[in-house]
């Protein structure tokens, strides 16, 4: 079947699933083939389930019901009819990409455009090249906007998401040491992300421009459909950085305001969901609100108070940029007795020994005591004698012998893998 039949059954049908689990009455099923499992051999499950079509790409399965429509590929067939039912829009579509705190972004960018329009967004996260075209299509006409997030670990792969998305705005949070082995190190991570705005130059779109950051200033070059955002005072929007202790807080056109998001460097997300409400004509008590309402969840830097401890959870997941930003973040933080739960970050390919060993390097400069490493990256790493590490969260619940921890601020920060959020258990 073709893509314009494709997407008449589309238009009728609205809704489109890749997961028998979480099948709808009349959901088109998309039966899309994975690293572990093929989704054709679930497509006569998802017709009982109530499927109204099932897309398939197995030509075996072809005669089984009138309702299996084949294709050459079935994710490939999820992809353009994303950018058909994409180029069917008039509202735009705002972009992000970058190595840290997209979601985060994302998040701030639709509380403050959803408090004055209709707006819908990426879910959680997905950002791939399957979760950008169930995005597009879960967006209907109705909308006044629709927010994509764009997450990569390789080349080439924002320039594919951009072209299914095709956005009229667009940013990149920053540029970090995250996914380094798949980029190809740092350079690698700038020339990935920077996809995006080379998409949006070619089609001249426009860029909300951190003006804070040399290496996205560099990235823009001499393009001129930009809207720049920062501290500086010649910006199109100004913030200010109030503090950090521990919540963001932050003045914008004289207006205080004082978010749930701990860390500084959740600044410049805060920011830029400012310039984006700020230029769409968001209200500046309404913007306020919008941040002041807005709670992180799934352990980005939550923060729980248990057994009298208080708790910055940032299990969610960790490199070596979002590490140095959380360590910088916690030293500076008022408390009088502080330990430190550090595991390992992955993805680094060869940079990981080097990565692991500065960031405990800086962790023991800031702290004389209290920091415990997990992971066998960790575990290889040289470390002062009062450092505690084990090679893995098993090793650290058996043998893990602290003086009962009490009445102290702690922070917990790991790759996803490590799932570091399980010590809430131990303490
Ligand atoms: P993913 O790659 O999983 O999609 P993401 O880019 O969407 O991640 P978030 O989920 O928003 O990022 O945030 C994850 C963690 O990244 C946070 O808990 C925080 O520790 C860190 N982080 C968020 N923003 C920044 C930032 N601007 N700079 C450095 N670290 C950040
Ligand atoms: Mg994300």
């Amino acid at each position: 079947m073709n893509i314009k039949a494709l997407y008449t059954l589309f238009t009728k049908y609205k809704s489109v699933c890749t997961d028998t689990r979480k099948l709808k009455e009349n959901d088109i099923y998309f039966a899309l083939r994975g690293e572990n499992f093929d989704g054709n051999k679930f497509a006569e499950k998802a017709l009982k389930q109530g499927a109204s079509f099932c897309v398939i790409d197995d030509k075996s399965l072809e005669n089984v019901s009138n309702k299996f429509v084949l294709v050459n590929d079935t994710l490939a067939a999820l992809q353009q009819l994303a950018n058909y039912h994409r180029r069917t829009f008039s509202f735009p579509i705002i972009a992000l990409t970058g190595s840290n705190g997209k979601t985060t972004t994302k998040e701030l960018i639709n509380c403050v455009l959803s408090s004055k329009y209709r707006v819908k967004a990426t879910k959680g996260n997905l950002n791939n090249h399957i979760g950008v075209p169930l995005t597009l299509l879960s967006f209907d006409k109705s909308l006044d906007f629709g927010i994509v997030e764009m997450g990569a670990n390789h080349q080439k792969e924002i320039e594919f998401l951009a072209s299914i998305a095709e956005p009229d705005y667009g940013l990149i949070t920053n540029f970090g040491k995250a996914h380094l082995e798949g980029f190809g190190g740092v350079e690698g991570v700038i020339k990935g992300k920077s996809e995006l705005y080379t998409y949006l130059k070619e089609n001249n779109k426009t860029i909300f421009l951190n003006t804070d950051d040399a290496t996205q200033i560099k990235q823009i070059g001499d393009y001129s459909k930009v809207l720049t955002f920062g501290t500086k005072s010649t910006n199109d929007c100004t913030v200010k950085f109030v503090d950090a202790n521990p919540f963001v807080s932050l003045s914008y056109d004289d207006t205080l305001i004082n978010s749930q998001l701990i860390g500084e460097y959740n600044f410049t997300n805060i920011a830029v969901s400012i310039a984006i409400g700020k230029h769409f004509d968001v209200e500046t008590n309404t913007i306020k609100t919008a941040i002041e309402t807005y709670v992180p969840d799934n352990n980005r830097s939550e923060i729980r108070e248990i057994s009298g401890n208080n708790i910055i959870l940032d299990a969610y997941n960790a490199n070596p940029t979002s590490m140095i930003a959380a360590l910088k973040n916690f030293k500076q933080l008022d408390a009088d007795k502080k330990y430190l739960f550090l595991g390992d970050m992955f993805e680094l390919g060869d940079s990981a020994k080097e990565e692991h060993q500065s960031i405990v390097d800086l962790a023991e400069r800031y702290f004389d005591e209290n920091i415990i490493l997990v992971g066998e990256n960790f575990y290889k790493t040289k470390t002062k004698a009062s450092t505690y590490k084990f090679s893995s969260f098993e090793d650290l619940k058996l043998e893990f012998k602290a003086q009962k921890i009490t009445n102290t601020t702690i922070l917990i920060k790991g790759s996803r893998g490590m799932a570091l959020e399980r010590i809430l258990d131990v303490l």
